[in-house]
């Protein structure tokens, strides 16, 4: 199906001062109750990453594994977790970064990607970079190599997308929000 980007921003719905006042929250939710707009963004991300060298998709708890898990189905490609704190069994390995407040951790279990291994990391959106840029030190911690990082949405002002790049990690998005 082809893309439309008037289309599928008229369903994400934006919420003023939600979880903390003066930040705008982008819900994606209501993409997956519109087939269409799900099959739209699904294809979108689907025709760029067919033909590439991915060999695993690592999708960013929670909102990240919706379209992770269509993406990894359809490129029948396996699909890893990166997860919050405390969340995953056996063994893992966790990385802290820092939010405006405090810090979080992600965490991802040992075995689920390795040497030789070509990630796309696929999350819902970009603000700060902060979360992709710590999914990008574990999956090199584990030795895999991080082939892109792609999310449905950027917030280009709050620059994650550029901090990204410029740790040498590509970056493609569908939608942006000045
Ligand atoms: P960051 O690490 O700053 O790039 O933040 C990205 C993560 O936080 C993603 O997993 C998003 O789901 C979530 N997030 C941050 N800001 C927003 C926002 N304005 N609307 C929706 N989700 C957001």
């Amino acid at each position: 199906m082809s893309y439309d980007e008037f289309y599928v921003k008229s369903v994400i719905r934006s919420l003023p001062d939600w979880p903390e006042p003066g930040v705008i929250f982008r819900d994606v939710t209501p993409i997956f109750k519109d087939p269409r707009a799900t099959r739209m963004v699904a294809d979108a991300f689907i025709q760029r990453y067919i033909n590439s060298e991915i060999s695993h998709i690592a999708c960013i708890d929670a909102r990240g594994f919706l379209f992770g898990s269509i993406l990894a189905h359809q490129l029948n490609l396996p699909l890893v977790l990166v997860r919050k704190k405390g969340k995953l069994p056996g063994d893992t390995i966790h990385q802290e970064y820092q939010l405006e407040y405090g810090s979080a951790a992600v965490e991802m279990q040992t075995d689920s990607v390795g040497q030789g291994d070509k990630v796309l990391i696929f999350d819902d959106l970009i603000a700060t970079g902060g979360t992709i840029l710590a999914a990008c030190t574990l999956i090199k911690k584990l030795g895999a190599e991080v082939i892109e990082a792609a999310a449905l949405i950027d917030l280009p002002d709050l620059q994650g997308s550029a901090r990204i790049q410029e740790a040498g990690v590509p970056v493609y998005t569908l939608i942006a929000y000045e």
